[in-house]
């Protein structure tokens, strides 16, 4: 939930993020000034990519995670740090995300690269991918040479795409996920419970993963229906072979009952907020020297 995220952001008094509600709150003529402004910075390298981690059950949050995502941000000039959600909306609706989804995807790649050369970071780099590029029938090209610009085998890369996405035109989604798939991709639903889709028909989908929203996970302690969706969700998802990965986990309780019910990959602030790559590379090199002294110590 937006609110929460803020006041989060406030209460943690770091980044200083402005997040804001889906249904996004700006009036047609501040809309207009967004868009040009989000030209400048598509030009001046105003935006930025943040990484949050996926993490296994029992995990170190220390130690390479499962996977890490990647989220835009944009440094503005006068409003500060915004989050993805304050400006994908309007980037969708003016085109402007074809050029953005581009460079966010080559952006990660080539991070993801770095740190697998280093001998550290994520096994695998999820990038999200909204409908307009989906839909781009340059796409697949422009996967195909990302993928072969950083050397990425197969299932490095994982995108996500939402429930919607995938359901507004099902017979195109399902052939250009099923190219993406032949890519060596990984696919991932977001957002999943969010949308319309049965499991049924995500069966026909050429996907490993689903993303139990945060819609969910929030009241999962207190709200049975919530506690009952996940639980079943869970089940149906694993009956089907895939994989799921909750999202907007914040508190241990979440996590615990997530885990009772059998879930794969865990993310959320509770394991570790989107933060700039740099911050996570001196993270785990400071795991990495702690686990050193603390293997040195032993065997000594
Ligand atoms: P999403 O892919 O479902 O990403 C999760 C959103 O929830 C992110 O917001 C993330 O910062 C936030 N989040 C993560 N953990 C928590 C938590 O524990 N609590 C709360 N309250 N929030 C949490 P963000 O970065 O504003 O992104 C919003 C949406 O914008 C994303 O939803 C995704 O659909 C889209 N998006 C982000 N980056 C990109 C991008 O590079 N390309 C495209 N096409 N879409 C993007
Ligand atoms: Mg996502
Ligand atoms: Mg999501
Ligand atoms: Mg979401």
């Amino acid at each position: 939930n937006a609110d929460t995220a803020m006041y989060h952001a406030k209460e943690q008094g770091r980044n200083n993020i402005q997040y804001f509600t889906e249904a996004l709150n700006v009036a047609a003529g501040e809309r207009l000034t967004v868009e040009r402004e989000l030209r400048v910075a598509i030009e001046e390298g105003q935006l930025a990519v943040h990484y949050q981690p996926q993490l296994e059950p029992d995990a170190d949050p220390l130690a390479r995670p499962y996977a890490m995502e990647a989220l835009v941000r944009w440094h503005h000039p006068q409003r500060g740090l915004l989050a993805a959600g304050y400006f994908i909306p309007i980037a969708e609706e003016s085109g402007l995300i074809h050029v953005i989804g581009e460079w966010v995807l080559n952006e990660a790649c080539r991070r993801f690269g770095e740190w697998k050369e280093a001998g550290m970071g994520p096994r695998r780099i999820a990038v999200n991918l909204s409908a307009h590029q989906l839909r781009n029938p340059a796409l697949i090209d422009t996967v195909s040479a990302v993928l072969r610009r950083y050397g990425m085998k197969d299932n490095e890369l994982e995108l996500e795409v939402t429930e919607t996405v995938a359901m507004r035109d099902p017979g195109r989604a399902v052939e250009t996920l099923q190219a993406l798939r032949g890519l060596g991709v990984a696919l991932a639903i977001d957002d999943f419970g969010t949308g319309h889709s049965s499991l049924a028909y995500l069966k026909r989908l050429p996907i490993q993963t689903l993303k139990l929203d945060r819609e969910f996970v929030r009241d999962i302690e207190t709200d049975e229906n919530d506690a009952a969706i996940s639980a079943a969700t869970l089940a149906l998802a694993h009956e089907l072979g895939l994989r799921v990965v909750a999202e907007g986990i914040e508190t241990e309780g979440q996590s615990r009952f997530l885990q009772a019910h059998g879930c794969d990959l865990l993310q959320g602030y509770f394991y570790g907020r989107p933060e700039p790559a740099e911050v996570w590379t001196a993270r785990w090199s400071e795991g990495e020297s702690a686990e050193l002294r603390r293997t040195r110590n032993h065997n000594a």
